[in-house]
C-alpha cells in the first residue's frame, strides 16, 4: 500500500470529509446488493436457446432416448466432449451429472466419510481430518468441512496459488491432512490462476496421508475477462506424472456459463476414481438429467461454440468490472487505505482495506442500504485475523447502480480507514 498520511491534521480533515461524504450517501437511502456472485438477467437471457429445444429433439448421438432411464454411466458424450479440453480431462474419464459441482464436491466427501477410498483405504469417518483452506478463498467450500467436522488449516495466496512452501510443510508432516481445497484459474474472490510451478509441486509433493486429495474446483475454466485467455496446467496429467494418479478430483459446472441452478456439473479424475465414483453415485440416482444435458449439447454445439458463448459473457462482464476498478482508482488511488485485485477473470474483485477495519466498511455499507459479503466469509469459521479482507461481486447489478454501489464503498472504506488512523494518531499523541 501506498505511504500512509500520518500528519493529524490532513487526517482529520480527511475524516470530516468522509463522514460529511458517508452521511449523503445515507441521505439516498440506497438499497443495493453485490453480496454473492451471480450471472445478470442478461448473461442468463443469452442462454434462453437452451428452453427451446423442440420436444421431437431427445435422442442423443448414440440413439439414447434422453426422456427415459439409462443407460448407466458418465452422461451424454456429445457434452462430455464440449467441455473436456477446457476442464483439462480425457473425455472418457469426465462425468456429467447433476446440477451443481459444488454438490458433487459434498458427495465425494460423503463418499470419502462414510465409504472406502478409491484404493480401498479406510473411511474418513473413523479418523480425525483436515483440509488445507487456501485464503482468501471460498465459503462454501469452507461451510462443507464445518458441516462434516474437518478441520481447516488455513494457507496464504501467493500471486501464483497457495504458498506451497507452507502446503508441502503441512502435508508432509500431519496424516490428518487429507485434502487441499483449490480453485486454480481466477479464484474466487482474488482471481489467482495457479503458475505451472504451483501445479507441478501440488502433484509431486510427499504426503503424509496416503489417500491425499486435491479437490480442483475449476468453477471459472472459460471465463475470461480479458483477451489474455489464462491456461492453467493440467492437474491429472501432472499428477500421472509425479506417480500419483489418484491424487485429484476435477470439478467444473455450467452455472455461470448457462442457467446458475438449471445447468449441468462435471467430475473428472483418474480411470479408478471415475470407477469409484460411479459405483457410489449409481447408488444415489438411477442417471442424470440427460435432456438437460442434451440441451446444453445442442446449445453449444462444441467447444468453439463455448468459448465464443463466453466471449459475449465477457462484453457484459467487463464493464462492469471496469466501472468498479475505475472508482476504486479514482476514490482511493494514493489513500493509503485499500489495495484490490485487477481479476483477468472470474466473479470477484477482493478489496484489502487497512488491518482492523473490514468489518467496520461492511457495517457502515450495511447501514447505507448497501449489501457487501459479510467480512470473515473469505476465511474458515468466518475468521480474518487480520479484518482486513472484504468480496466483491459486481456481476449482478447494472453498471450504473454498480458506479453508486462503489463510490458508496469506497466512502465507506474511507470512514472506517481515518477513523482508524486518526484514533493510532491520537493515542501515539497521548491524547483521549
Ligand atoms: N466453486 C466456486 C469456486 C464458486 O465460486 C462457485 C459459485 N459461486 C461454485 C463452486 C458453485 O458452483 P455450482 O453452481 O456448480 O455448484
Amino acid at each position: 500500500m501506498p505511504t500512509l498520511c500520518d500528519d493529524s491534521a490532513a487526517l482529520t480533515a480527511r475524516l470530516d470529509q468522509a463522514r460529511h461524504d458517508y452521511a449523503a450517501l445515507k441521505a439516498q437511502k440506497l438499497s443495493l446488493d453485490l453480496t454473492r456472485g451471480k450471472p445478470s438477467p442478461a448473461q442468463l437471457d443469452m442462454a434462453g436457446g437452451l428452453l427451446d429445444l423442440p420436444a421431437h429433439q431427445y435422442r442423443a448421438a448414440d440413439g439414447t432416448d434422453c426422456r427415459n432411464y439409462g443407460p448407466p454411466g458418465k452422461g451424454l458424450r456429445e457434452l462430455r466432449e464440449i467441455f473436456a479440453p477446457v476442464l483439462r480431462v480425457p473425455v472418457e474419464q469426465l462425468v456429467a451429472v447433476g446440477n451443481s459441482s459444488l454438490e458433487l464436491m459434498h458427495d465425494c466427501l460423503v463418499h470419502l466419510l462414510l465409504g472406502r477410498g478409491p484404493e480401498g483405504e479406510r473411511r474418513w469417518a473413523d479418523r480425525k481430518v483436515a483440509f488445507l483452506a487456501p485464503v482468501p478463498g471460498y465459503d462454501r467450500h469452507f461451510a462443507l468441512c464445518e458441516r462434516f467436522g474437518i478441520e481447516m488449516l488455513p494457507v496464504p495466496m501467493t500471486p501464483d496459488g497457495p504458498d506451497m512452501t507452507a502446503v508441502e510443510d503441512l502435508v508432509r508432516s500431519d496424516p490428518r491432512v487429507k485434502g487441499i481445497w483449490c480453485v486454480p484459474k481466477y479464484s474466487n474472490p482474488d482471481g489467482t490462476c495457479y503458475s505451472e510451478e504451483t501445479v507441478r509441486r501440488l502433484a509431486a509433493m510427499e504426503t503424509a496421508a496416503p489417500d491425499f486429495r486435491v479437490f480442483w474446483d475449476n468453477a471459472y475454466a472459460v471465463h475470461h475477462l480479458t483477451d489474455e485467455e489464462v491456461e492453467v496446467a493440467d492437474i491429472l496429467a501432472a499428477c500421472a506424472e509425479a506417480g500419483h494418479p489418484d491424487r485429484a478430483f476435477v470439478f467444473g459446472s455450467t452455472s455461470k456459463i448457462t442457467m446458475a441452478g438449471a445447468g449441468v456439473a462435471f467430475f473428472g479424475s483418474s480411470p479408478a476414481n471415475v470407477d469409484w465414483w460411479l459405483s457410489y453415485a449409481g447408488k444415489r440416482t438411477i442417471g442424470p438429467d440427460k435432456l438437460n444435458q442434451l440441451r446444453h449439447a445442442r446449445f453449444l454445439g462444441d467447444t468453439d461454440g463455448l468459448r465464443a458463448h463466453m466471449r459475449r459473457h465477457r462484453e457484459i462482464l467487463r464493464p462492469k468490472f471496469d466501472t468498479v476498478l475505475r472508482v476504486f482508482a479514482r476514490e482511493l488511488d494514493g489513500s493509503g487505505l485499500a489495495t484490490w485485485s485487477h481479476p483477468k477473470g472470474g466473479y470477484f474483485i477482493t478489496l484489502n482495506v487497512l488491518q482492523g477495519c473490514a468489518r467496520e466498511v461492511v457495517r457502515l455499507a450495511k447501514e447505507a442500504g448497501i449489501a457487501v459479503t459479510p467480512a470473515g466469509a473469505t476465511h474458515p469459521y468466518r475468521d480474518d485475523p487480520q479484518d482486513s479482507v472484504i468480496r466483491i461481486g459486481p456481476t449482478y447489478p447494472e453498471t450504473a447502480e454498480l458506479e453508486r454501489i462503489a463510490q458508496g464503498v469506497a466512502v465507506c472504506v474511507r470512514l472506517a480507514g481515518y477513523g482508524k488512523l486518526v484514533d493510532q494518531s491520537r493515542t501515539r499523541q497521548g491524547v483521549g
